[in-house]
């Protein structure tokens, strides 16, 4: 009697202070992200997103499989696909267990762990057949080392995200950049959104959504990441396994 497998163990996230490895780790359980966070993105997707708060409607919610984060930034070239895109993403770790009743957005702000910086990385000519059908994303998105993630920074330790810049270098060029402020939805919104739909659970994931600029990565690709009071995300797009 037993497992009749080896259990998979959980993607461990290193959790950083002052640029250095504190040795701690974050196990990831479950991964959520938003899609059209950002207004330029929405537009360059040929979407509308209404910025008025009264307008702007539920967020767009999907997931990706826990196993699909990667620790650091080196990921190979995903088969079924000719259009692998870059997402660059502030990413937001739980930390406890959402209580049982609606979620106040100060409950919701006492959730967060941490912060990191994360690539959610999209197969775009996949998801752009899926959409043009009318059919699910998950193959455009999830995908095996479809999301790295660089190191988690302690929310106390990071600070107020209020004016903080995002970006993406790829092979030393600038992609994509833009502000936290320009977010539709803000940490609080969705984690309150996702808890009317999700179980949020200590050890959950919240990719929150990228700013203008998302193109094609090619093997052989290095890209840098960044995120004022963060810890670069840095790593190479390695050729097809
Ligand atoms: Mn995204």
């Amino acid at each position: 009697m037993g497992d009749v497998i080896q259990p998979p163990a959980p993607t461990r996230i290193p959790v950083f202070a002052d640029g250095r490895d504190t040795g701690d780790r974050f196990p990831v359980r479950r991964v959520y992200c938003v899609g059209r966070n950002f207004a330029d993105h929405a537009r360059e997707m040929g979407a509308s997103a209404p910025t008025d708060p009264s307008r702007r409607g539920q967020p767009t919610l999907f997931l990706k499989p826990a196993d699909a984060i990667v620790n650091g930034g080196d990921v190979h070239y995903p088969p079924g696909t000719s259009d692998l895109h870059h997402e660059v993403e502030l990413v937001v770790a739980l930390g406890e267990d959402a209580p049982p009743e609606p979620l106040s957005a100060e409950a919701a702000a006492r959730l967060v762990f941490g912060y990191a910086l994360g690539l959610d990385l999209t197969r775009r000519d996949l998801q752009a057949a899926a959409k043009a059908k009318g059919l699910p994303w998950d193959t455009g998105k999830s995908f095996d080392e479809a999301a790295p993630v660089g190191p988690l920074v302690h929310a106390t330790r990071a600070g107020p995200l209020a004016g903080r810049r995002l970006s993406l270098d790829v092979n030393g060029t600038t992609r994509q950049q833009g502000s936290l402020d320009d977010m539709i939805w803000s940490v609080t919104d969705i984690l309150q959104s996702l808890s009317t739909l999700y179980a949020l659970r200590a050890g959950d994931l919240v990719f929150m959504g990228t700013p203008a600029g998302v193109g094609p990565l090619q093997s052989g690709d290095h890209y840098e990441a960044r995120l004022d009071g963060l810890p670069p995300l840095k790593g190479r797009i390695l050729p097809p396994r």
